[in-house]
C-alpha cells in the first residue's frame, strides 16, 4: 500500500476543487487533518485546512509543490465539522474552501489562537424554574420520549404556550448528564429576550455569539465548545457551524424564520443543517414554532419528524378575537381608518399597549404622479424607491441608490403624489391622530445602531411607549406583558404577494403578530384592514387554524409541484447586458433537454422579479425534481457543462439550494 502523503488543501477561492501538496520534510509538526497550513499559492503565501491525506494526486509528482508551515499542533476542525463542511459544500454546490470561510470564525482564519475559556460545571440552574402548567407537562413528557431515539422533533406551540420553558428543561437535562447544548435564535439583536431568559436560568454557561461579537470571542467560543469547555451555546445562524466534543441537544427556536437562510455567498439554512448535524453528532434535535415552515410539517406529515402540540398558552388567556376593517367601506388617511382609531382610543383608555403592524418601512412605497402615472424608480435595480420624509430622500432598497424628492413630477413638472404607505407615514398619521401618547417605531431605520436598538426595545418592553408601529422586526416572539391590541394595517400586501411562498409566510406574520397581544389575564383584539374581508385565506387565519391552512395550501403545492413537496433550485445569472444573461440561461435549458432521464423540470428561463440590481440586469431557472438526488445530480451536470464550455464569459452566476427569495 502507498504511503498516505498528498495533503488536500482546502483554499478559499471560487474554483471547486481542493488543492494538493506534498509533505515538507522539515516540518516539526505532524500533517493530521483538520490543522491550519500555510502553502506556496501562485507567488503568494495562503492560509488553508487540510480537508484529507490521501495517497496520490492528479498533480504531476514534478509540478508538487511541499507546503510551508503547518501552524496547529492539533487539529482545529474535527471530523464531525469537516463532515459538515463536505455536505454543505455538495449540497449547496459552493466551493469547498469558502465553505470553511463561512463554518470557521475569521479570527482562526487569521492565523491567531484565542483565550481559553474558563470551563464552567454545571452545578445547577441559576434561578427558580418555573412550575410546569398542565400543558406543558404533558408536552415535555411526550418530547422527551421523542426524543429518545434521536429523531427529529417539531414542538408546534400557539404563541405563549411556554414553549421557552420547555426546550429548558431539556436543555437542563443534557446539562447534567455532563452533554453540551446548542440553542439557535433567528435574531438575537432584535431579540435579545431569548438569550435573557437563557442567561437568568443558566448563569454563565451561556455562551452568547452574534452579529455583534467580537471576532476574538466567537473564536474562543468555538474552540472551547469543541474542547467541551463551553456547554452552552446561544447564537443565530452561523452558530450551527459551532464544534462540539458531546453535543446533547440542538434547539431551533422560531424555525419557520426566514433569517435562518443566509441570502449570499454560502445559501444554506442553518435549520437544515441543524437537521444533519444532529445525525452526525448523535444528538437530539428541536424545532419550535407556532407556525411552523411548510417544510418542517410536511417532514412530519410524511412521518419523517415526530411533532408535539401545545394548543393552550399559559395564562390560559384565550387566543386574541379578531376583527375585519373593511377598506371598501372605510376611507384610510395615513393608514388609518375611523373604526381603526376607535379601538385603539378604547385600549388606550384602558392604559393598554397596542402594536400597529405593517411590514414596509419608509414613508411611501412608491411615488407616484397622478396627472401623468410617473413612478420614481432606481436607475439600477428596476424597483420604485422609497420615500423617507424626514430626510426627504427617495432610497432603492436593494442597492444603496438615493436621490432628494424632487419638488415637481420629473417627467410631467405637476405635483407629485404619494400612494402606498410605510411606517414612516402611519407614524405620522398615529401621532396626528393621538398627540399626547408616546408613541414608538421600531423599524430597521430607526434602530441601526445597538444602542438606539436596546434603547427602543426598553421603552417598548416596559410598556412606557403605548403605541408601538413595527415591521415583522417587532413581532418576532416578543412577550409584551401589558400589550392588549395589535392592529394588521394591510392584510392585501400579504394576501396577494408573487410567489408560492407568500401566502405561508403571511400567514406566519399575521400570527406572530396577533400572538403578541393579550398574552396575560384579558383576551387580546387583533384588528385587520383589508379590501378583501371575504378572502378564504384570511378567513382561516383568522380563526387561527394554521394546520388547516397548511392542509389546504400543501395541496396546491403538490398540485404545482412546487416545494416542500419537489426539492428546488434556484439558478440565476446576472450581466450588464440583457442578451448575454439570456444567451447563457438559453443554452443551460437547452442542455436540461438532454438529460431527460433525470426528470428535472427547468423553468425559464425568465427575467427576475427584479430585472435590474445594481445596474445587472438579471435573469433565472427554477429546477425543480421530487427526487432531492436527482435534482442534486442535475445540478451537478449544469455546472459541469458551464465550466467545461466556458458559457459564462461576462456572465455572473449562483446557484441558491431550497431559495425562499426569488425576487
Ligand atoms: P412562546 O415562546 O411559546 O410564545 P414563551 O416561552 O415566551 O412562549 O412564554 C410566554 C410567557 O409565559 C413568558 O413570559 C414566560 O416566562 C411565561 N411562562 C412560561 N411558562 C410558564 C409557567 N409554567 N409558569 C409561569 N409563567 C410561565
Ligand atoms: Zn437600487
Amino acid at each position: 500500500m502507498l504511503k498516505k502523503s498528498i495533503l488536500n488543501v482546502a483554499i478559499p477561492t471560487p474554483v471547486k476543487s481542493l488543492f494538493d501538496y506534498s509533505v515538507n520534510s522539515e516540518s516539526k509538526i505532524k500533517p493530521q487533518i483538520g490543522q491550519r497550513i500555510q502553502v506556496p499559492f501562485g507567488n503568494k503565501k495562503r492560509l488553508g485546512f487540510i480537508h484529507d491525506i490521501s495517497s496520490s494526486s492528479k498533480v504531476s509528482k514534478s509540478k508538487l509543490k511541499p507546503f510551508l508551515e503547518i501552524i496547529d499542533e492539533a487539529p482545529i476542525v474535527d471530523s464531525e465539522t469537516r463532515e459538515l463542511i463536505k455536505w454543505c459544500s455538495n449540497y449547496y454546490h459552493y466551493p469547498i474552501g469558502s465553505v470553511y470561510s463561512t463554518a470557521v470564525p475569521k479570527y482562526l482564519r487569521d492565523l491567531k489562537y484565542p483565550n481559553n475559556i474558563e470551563h464552567k460545571a454545571f452545578m445547577g440552574v441559576a434561578e427558580e424554574r418555573k412550575i410546569l402548567t398542565k400543558a406543558q407537562k404533558k408536552a415535555l413528557k411526550e418530547s422527551e420520549k421523542y426524543l429518545k431515539n434521536n429523531n427529529v422533533l417539531l414542538l408546534n406551540g400557539i404563541t405563549g404556550s411556554g414553549k421557552t420553558e420547555i426546550y429548558m428543561r431539556l436543555i437542563e437535562k443534557e446539562l447534567e448528564l455532563g452533554r453540551q447544548a446548542l440553542f439557535l435564535v433567528p435574531e438575537i439583536g432584535l431579540t435579545p429576550q431569548t438569550a435573557n431568559v437563557l442567561t437568568a436560568r443558566f448563569g454563565d454557561l451561556v455562551n452568547i455569539i452574534h452579529s455583534g461579537t467580537s471576532p476574538k470571542t466567537r473564536a474562543a467560543v468555538w474552540v472551547a465548545a469543541q474542547k467541551g469547555l463551553a456547554q452552552l451555546v446561544v447564537g443565530t445562524r452561523s452558530a450551527v457551524f459551532t464544534p462540539f466534543s458531546s453535543l446533547g441537544i440542538i434547539v431551533v427556536d422560531e424555525e419557520h424564520d426566514q433569517s435562518y437562510k443566509q441570502q449570499n455567498g454560502l445559501m444554506y439554512s442553518a435549520r437544515d443543517l441543524a437537521v444533519v448535524k444532529a445525525k452526525k453528532l448523535n444528538a437530539k434535535l428541536i424545532l419550535g414554532s407556532a407556525t411552523p415552515s411548510f417544510e418542517s410539517f410536511f417532514n412530519v406529515k410524511n412521518k419523517k419528524y415526530n411533532t408535539v402540540e401545545i394548543n393552550k398558552r399559559v395564562f390560559s388567556t384565550p387566543l386574541p378575537e379578531n376583527k375585519i376593517i373593511d377598506l371598501r367601506l372605510h376611507p384610510i388617511t395615513k393608514g388609518l381608518t375611523k373604526p381603526l382609531i376607535k379601538d385603539i382610543t378604547k385600549q388606550l383608555g384602558k392604559n393598554k399597549q397596542v402594536l400597529i403592524y405593517l411590514n414596509r418601512r419608509g414613508y411611501a412605497p412608491l411615488t407616484m404622479c397622478e396627472d401623468c402615472g410617473h413612478i420614481e424608480d432606481c436607475p439600477r435595480c428596476d424597483t420604485s424607491l422609497v420615500l423617507h420624509k424626514k430626510i426627504n430622500l427617495l432610497k432603492c432598497h436593494h442597492c444603496a441608490y438615493q436621490k432628494t424628492q424632487p419638488p415637481l413630477c420629473s417627467e410631467c413638472g405637476c405635483n407629485n403624489v404619494i400612494v402606498g404607505k410605510g411606517t414612516q407615514q402611519l407614524e405620522e398619521g398615529l401621532r396626528d391622530q393621538f398627540p399626547n401618547e408616546e408613541i414608538l417605531r421600531i423599524d430597521r431605520d430607526t434602530t441601526r445602531s445597538q444602542k438606539k436598538r436596546e434603547l427602543a426595545m426598553e421603552l417598548a418592553h416596559s410598556g412606557e411607549a403605548k403605541i408601538l408601529i413595527g415591521t415583522q422586526m417587532l413581532t418576532k416572539g416578543h412577550d409584551f406583558p401589558n400589550l392588549s391590541m395589535v392592529a394588521i394595517i394591510n392584510a392585501d400586501q400579504g394576501l396577494f404577494g408573487s410567489d408560492f411562498r407568500s401566502s405561508e409566510l403571511f400567514a406566519q406574520h399575521y400570527l406572530q403578530a396577533s400572538g403578541r397581544s393579550g398574552r396575560r389575564n384579558e383576551r387580546g383584539l387583533v384588528v385587520v384592514q383589508t379590501h378583501n374581508p371575504n378572502h378564504p385565506l384570511l378567513k382561516k387565519i383568522i380563526n387561527n387554524n394554521y394546520k388547516s391552512f397548511f392542509d389546504d395550501s400543501i395541496k396546491e403545492r403538490i398540485n404545482h409541484l412546487w416545494p416542500p413537496f419537489y426539492g428546488a433550485a434556484l439558478l440565476r445569472a446576472e450581466a450588464t447586458n440583457k442578451t448575454k444573461v439570456f444567451e447563457f440561461l438559453s443554452k443551460i435549458s437547452r442542455f436540461g433537454e438532454t438529460l431527460k432521464n433525470q426528470k428535472t423540470l427547468f423553468l425559464g428561463p425568465v427575467s427576475s422579479p427584479i430585472e435590474r440590481k445594481l445596474g445587472k440586469h438579471r435573469g433565472q431557472i427554477l429546477l425543480l425534481n421530487k427526487n432531492r438526488k436527482k435534482l442534486h445530480s442535475t445540478l451537478n451536470q449544469v455546472i459541469l457543462f458551464i465550466e467545461k464550455n466556458d458559457i459564462n464569459k461576462g456572465v455572473r452566476w449562483i446557484i441558491d439550494v431550497d431559495p425562499i427569495d426569488m425576487s
